[in-house]
């Protein structure tokens, strides 16, 4: 519906300080605009000079969300999709680093026409055509534009100058939302408005006045504050939003329409909805399902970012753990994850006095599944391949992603088909077992110090083996992300970000003592998926992809669904 009608821009930016939901606050606008009628985009700003986030440590800065087309992003954009339910593109992202690349290299090309080149007007000229650009790819007929950081940073002021330069070229089509917060300390006991003031007079000397203030804080806004924001800050007393600090971050698009934020953030764009009715009874459905869901089903996740100090753990695992949410809402289950340790369980972990002191494994008896997440290195290699031994001769369902589903294959190597100190050669190169291994072209980048951007990364095609559980699990069930088509029912397509591969020279021997490969590239080639035949274990599949990034709360992802039932059935028996 976009074309004839003019596209209309949500600039969301956060005030006072930063880690107050402003993601989130944007992937609710975006559900709840969506909900009305319209499509939307949402978009992510971070920045930092990273061209991509595919170089960060997801210990200290979070997941690294992969797109269809391969681009690694921020872990707000799998939040965004998560609401919206729908997939980004990469003119949906946009970095500093990204942006200045191209100017500079815009400009080595003599492509500003021998002037001088200037942050401000060629850099904010390039980031506000990628606004446009984003607005055009997407067909969509509102974009929700997140600016990274809070205002007065150094850092974002140039992202900021362009929405500026845009509201003033199409006043009508663009909308600031402030998001703020205000705190309440603990030696005074009320809820204090000066620092959003504040940050709004800091947006004012940009030359921008918020239409709209979203006020998170430990509890709502009362009354009084609402009205005294309305006045030192300059907006109507209805646009400043309440958003207290809830339990579910599903429950936020809920709690913004109690505010009626949709229809005034419609009225300012001069838009009506499009809907008689709210149009979030799913939402409301998933929301609902979730806080009913009582029964716990034990999920254990072995990883090895977790001796970090102050990090959260959660941020570095946040797709898979809102994957595990939604199967499990499905399910009626109510998730318990506990972090365990990699390193813990190493048979040769010790304390420094050289005393063994290895966890004991048999402690993963007390949950309904585990699972082995996405990692790379050495840190709890031997630890990880332990517990998925135990895992595989208990028959607790397991749940490899990734680097998880590597480790199963060489769990199974060494212990079921014979192949003594088989391992991945990201371990040990020597290994005389090699079944994980890279492949040349990735060797070549490796050798030449290119390490962004250069994994098999983004969405690849995957035949699915009939009979298998992988092919019950898709094809089977009757919700989910995947419409298969009848005439290409098999073929699925899924997400990727990695350089190790199963080593095509031994496939057939595992494949002989048992193990099956119930997914693989078109051609043959790449193995996508190992698993253990149902009489052999109730669940024991690993992924090659990963696809806690396609798991949607309103479509859960058919391995997630099929891995918590196993457990959950498990959990009845246990
Ligand atoms: N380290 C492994 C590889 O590079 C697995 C990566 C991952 O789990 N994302 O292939």
């Amino acid at each position: 519906m976009s074309g004839a009608k003019r596209h209309k821009y949500i600039f969301v930016i956060g005030g006072v300080m930063s880690g107050v939901g402003k993601g989130i606050a944007t992937s609710s606008i975006g559900t709840i605009l969506q909900a009305k009628g319209f499509s939307v985009s949402l978009m992510k700003i971070d920045p930092y000079l990273n061209v991509d986030a595919g170089t960060m440590n997801p210990t200290e800065h979070g997941e690294v969300f992969v797109l269809n087309s391969g681009l690694e992003t921020d872990q707000d954009m799998g939040n965004y999709e998560r609401f919206l339910g729908r997939d980004l593109l990469p003119e949906d992202y946009m970095t500093s680093g990204m942006v200045y690349q191209h100017v500079i290299e815009k400009e080595r090309a003599l492509g500003y026409k021998g002037k001088f080149v200037e942050a401000i007007p060629h850099v904010t000229d390039e980031i506000r055509g990628r606004f446009l650009r984003a607005a055009e790819v997407s067909q969509s007929d509102i974009s929700v534009i997140e600016i990274g950081g809070t205002v007065g940073d150094y850092q974002n002021f140039l992202f900021i100058e362009a929405a500026r330069v845009l509201r003033l070229r199409q006043p009508a089509d663009v909308v600031f939302v402030l998001v703020s917060y205000l705190p309440v300390p603990g030696t005074i006991g009320e809820m204090k408005t000066k620092p959003t003031q504040t940050a709004v007079h800091q947006l004012n000397s940009y030359g921008i006045q918020p239409d709209f203030i979203i006020a998170r804080g430990p509890v709502a806004l009362d009354g009084k504050r609402k009205e005294k924001l309305a006045v030192w800050c300059n907006v109507e007393a209805e646009r400043v939003i309440s958003a207290p600090d809830i339990e579910s971050i599903y429950e936020v698009p809920l709690n913004f329409e109690k505010e009626n934020l949709g229809n005034l953030l419609l009225q300012a764009l001069s838009l009506k909805t499009r809907r008689r009715r709210d149009g979030l009874e799913k939402w409301k459905k998933f929301v609902s399902r979730a806080q009913s869901a009582k029964e716990e089903v034990k999920i254990a996740v072995i990883g090895k970012y977790f001796d970090t100090g102050d990090f959260i753990l959660s941020d570095a695992y946040i797709s898979v753990i809102e994957a595990i949410k939604h199967s499990a809402y499905a399910l009626g289950r109510k998730p318990a994850l506990a972090w365990l340790n990699a390193k813990d369980f190493d048979p040769k972990s010790d304390d420094g006095s050289g005393k063994a002191m290895a966890k004991e494994v048999a402690t993963l008896r007390d949950f309904d599944g585990v699972i082995v997440p996405g990692g790379f290195g050495e840190t709890g290699i031997e630890g990880k391949i332990k517990v998925i031994q135990f895992a595989r001769e208990n028959k607790i369902p397991y749940f490899g992603l990734c680097y998880g589903m590597q480790l199963a294959v060489v769990e199974f190597a060494r212990h079921v088909a014979g192949l003594k100190d088989a391992n991945t050669t990201e371990i040990n190169k020597e290994t005389p077992y090699p079944v994980i291994d890279i492949m040349p072209e990735q060797k070549k980048h490796m050798a030449a110090g290119k390490y962004g951007a250069t994994m098999r990364l983004g969405a690849y095609p995957c035949v699915l083996k009939p009979g298998t559980a992988a092919f019950k699990a898709y094809v089977g069930s009757k919700s989910g992300n995947y419409k298969l088509k009848t005439e290409n029912y098999k073929l699925i397509s899924e997400r990727h970000r990695h350089r190790y591969e199963v080593n095509p020279e031994y496939i057939a021997a595992l494949e002989k003592a048992g193990l099956i490969f119930s997914g693989a590239s078109p051609d043959g080639v790449l193995m996508e998926i190992a698993e253990l035949p149902r009489r052999a274990h109730p669940f024991f599949l690993g992924t090659q992809f990963h696809p806690e990034l396609q798991a949607r709360p309103l479509a859960p992802h058919h391995l997630f669904t099929a891995f918590l039932k196993a457990a959950a059935e498990r959990g009845k028996k246990r």
